[in-house]
This record gives C-alpha cells, sequence and structure tokens, in this order.
C-alpha cells in the first residue's frame, strides 16, 4: 500500500504541476492580450492629443522648428485631401462618351466634344 499511496502522491504532484504551467501560459496570455489592447488605446490618446495640440499650435510662429515641420507636413496633406475630394466629387459629376470617350457633364443629352447622343434616353 505504501507504493501505491507513493504513486499516488506522485502523481497528484505531477498533475499539480502541469496544471499551474497551464494557468501561467494562460495568465501571460491575459496579460499580453490587455498589454496591446492598453497599446492600441494609447495610440488612440496620441492621435487624439495631436489634434488637440495642432489646433493650437496651426498658427503659432513661435512654436519649435520641429513642430511647425509637422504642422506644414499636415496642412499640406490636408490641401491635397480636399483636392483629391473635390476631383472625385466632380468625376462622379461626369460621364464618358461612349464614342469619343471625352468627359462630359452627366445631365448631358449630347457630347459637346463629338455630338454624339448620350444616356440610355431613347427620344
Ligand atoms: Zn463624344
Amino acid at each position: 500500500m505504501e507504493f501505491f499511496d507513493e504513486a499516488v502522491n506522485k502523481t497528484k504532484e505531477v498533475f499539480e504541476t502541469v496544471s499551474m504551467k497551464t494557468s501561467e501560459v494562460i495568465a501571460t496570455e491575459k496579460q499580453r492580450f490587455d498589454m496591446n489592447s492598453l497599446k492600441a488605446k494609447r495610440e488612440k490618446d496620441y492621435t487624439a492629443l495631436g489634434k488637440i495640440y495642432f489646433d493650437i499650435v496651426k498658427d503659432d510662429e513661435n512654436a519649435p522648428e520641429t513642430v511647425k515641420e509637422k504642422v506644414e507636413d499636415i496642412k499640406a496633406k490636408t490641401a491635397e485631401i480636399e483636392r483629391l475630394a473635390k476631383e472625385i466629387q466632380s468625376a462622379k459629376n461626369k460621364l464618358i462618351c461612349k464614342n469619343c470617350g471625352a468627359n462630359i457633364a452627366k445631365n448631358s443629352i449630347y457630347c459637346n466634344i463629338c455630338g454624339a447622343k448620350i444616356g440610355d434616353s431613347e427620344e
């Protein structure tokens, strides 16, 4: 019986060690998940702070040079974004003539380049 008890105790010990390792692994994964989720939230905070700071310094002549450079980068990108948005908007209001390929106003009846009839109205 002594041998049997010893074997049972040994098994218990092994089982406890294994389950402890498993819970350690789970704890580590949870910590990793929590850490990465905090990192993502922190990135959003940095971005939000950047926007607040941009509004404060965007017209400040006394801002440090490094800040002024970034402000100019952002202003240039904003201008380019607005330009592209206008292009997209005006492309939406245009048609391409099936006859000559010209860009023409969406409500045209005839192509102002080649005179072909436009659209599916069969008048
Ligand atoms: Zn045409």
